[in-house]
């Protein structure tokens, strides 16, 4: 008999690879954060000496999810500014609050709320783009969640950097710190093509290759965007990414409703990531990112939600669904993007894209025990004739309700273990009360 920190009986476990299979009765060992085996549950019984059991009998152990692309902290500004097209959105309501309010307290206090609301609907990895990632590394790391948190870099002075120097300084700096941090990974994150100059991001280019980060940024996020740098610079943004030497396995580029058949063969070619945040692209009537057909050329897409502002969730549960009716809309053709797909690309795919797949995005003796136990015997997923099925088209996030991150149980029976969520609570309302007034001054 061997000793082990946790072992978990489920009624199905999903590992997500190999691909669609579903385990009956079988449970996961763990220890040391890591998936030791996962077998049946009778010879479970037979292998170990847990110091905790969990029996789960009505419920799905899934890998964790991540959330690909995210702003965790704009979810202060929820709900601020809706029902405006991108550039309106953008440039009268968010960059004016942003420029206003946004500093390291705001950063923290969206953070920890944003984490909370994560945690709660089963995301065990975000990945950040926003200033001040320093803050959100330590919040990240306070509450025991995963993350890549961006190395943000725009043409234009914040609050957090004058200029691309100071960006990318403070950015190399906290790359440094967090090289010994378990579950903190950092990424360049330069905002997009239209707010980074062609210079820095040859430069950040170079950068990330000699460092082996990813480069995390927005790309053709819609056609008035694409049109308007075409007009400006005589290409299209992605081509301007390939002429500046960008398109590797190393660029993750975020929402691409604009794409011509000639550029999703270039992306698999050279085996760059799209993210797809379909409720952001609807909300924002963006586009329709072509997932059918870029999952068929063989591109990795993986899914996220984008911020909070432009959502108005961060529901990857949600997300999964949307995604898989979208792209079974925009294609024309209900056959595509099957249940267990759509889940792959909510979890490995996500970790593909972030160069995690070795540690996290399934349930594999080895990997960290990144791990999400949704109760399925809920009235919205009864009868069960197949839960992959349950989990993608009737699931809510609210039936999560256990999650481990490295084997850490952060959200027990629906309570967090590491977050004060009456605190988190007071702060974001704090916040709502100070940025209302503003707003409406
Ligand atoms: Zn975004």
């Amino acid at each position: 008999m061997q000793a082990i920190a946790t072992l978990i009986n489920a009624r199905w476990i999903i590992p997500v690879e190999p691909d669609g299979l579903i385990l009956e009765h079988h449970a996961l060992a763990i220890q040391d954060g890591r998936i030791v085996a996962l077998l049946p549950q009778d010879q479970a019984a037979a292998c170990f000496t847990p110091e905790t059991c969990l029996n789960l009998d009505g419920h799905v152990l899934i890998p964790g999810l991540i959330n690909a692309h995210t702003h965790a902290s704009m979810v202060l500004l929820r709900g601020l500014a809706d029902d405006l097209p991108l550039m309106n959105w953008l440039q009268n309501h968010i960059w004016p609050a942003e420029t206003r309010w946004v500093n390291p307290d705001f950063v923290r206090d969206g953070t920890r709320l944003a984490i909370a609301e994560m945690l709660r609907g089963g995301t065990t990895c975000f990945n950040d783009m926003y200033f001040f990632p320093e803050v959100t590394a330590a919040v990240a790391r306070e509450c025991g969640i995963r993350a890549c948190v961006g190395l943000i870099a725009l043409d234009f002075p914040t609050a957090y950097a004058c200029n691309l120097d100071e960006y990318l300084s403070k950015g190399l700096a906290l790359h440094q710190t967090l090289q010994t941090e378990p579950l903190l990974h950092v990424a360049f994150a330069p905002h997009s093509p239209y707010t980074v100059s062609a210079p820095a991001l040859e430069r950040i280019g170079r950068l990330a290759e000699d460092l082996g980060l990813p480069i995390h940024i927005h790309v053709h996020e819609t056609a008035a965007e694409v049109a308007q740098f075409q007009t400006q610079h005589g290409c299209r943004p992605l081509e301007r990414l390939n002429q500046l030497g960008l398109l590797s396995p190393r660029l993750l580029a975020v929402h691409m409703t604009q794409l011509e058949a000639a550029e999703i063969d270039r992306l698999a070619e050279v085996g760059a990531h799209v993210i797809h945040c379909p409720e952001s692209n609807l909300k924002l009537a963006s586009g329709f990112c072509p997932t059918a057909w870029l999952d068929a050329a063989g591109v990795n897409v993986a899914i996220g939600t984008d911020g909070a502002a432009s959502n108005n969730d961060l529901d990857l549960f949600g997300e999964l669904r949307t995604a898989a009716l979208l792209g079974k809309g925009i294609a024309g053709d209900a056959s595509v993007l099957p249940a267990a797909r759509v889940l792959r690309m909510a979890t490995l795919n996500g970790a593909q894209a972030l160069g995690l797949a070795g540690e996290t995005g399934s349930l594999q003796p080895g990997k960290a025990a990144d791990i999400v136990a949704v109760d399925l015997s809920h009235p919205e997923t009864e009868p069960m004739y197949n839960p992959l099925s349950q989990l993608v088209y009737a699931t809510g996030r609210h039936q999560v309700s256990d999650v481990w991150v490295a084997g850490q149980r952060l959200l027990a029976d629906r309570q967090l273990t590491t977050l004060d969520l009456a605190e988190a609570l007071q702060r974001a309302r704090e916040w709502g009360t100070k940025i209302r007034a503003g707003h409406s001054a």
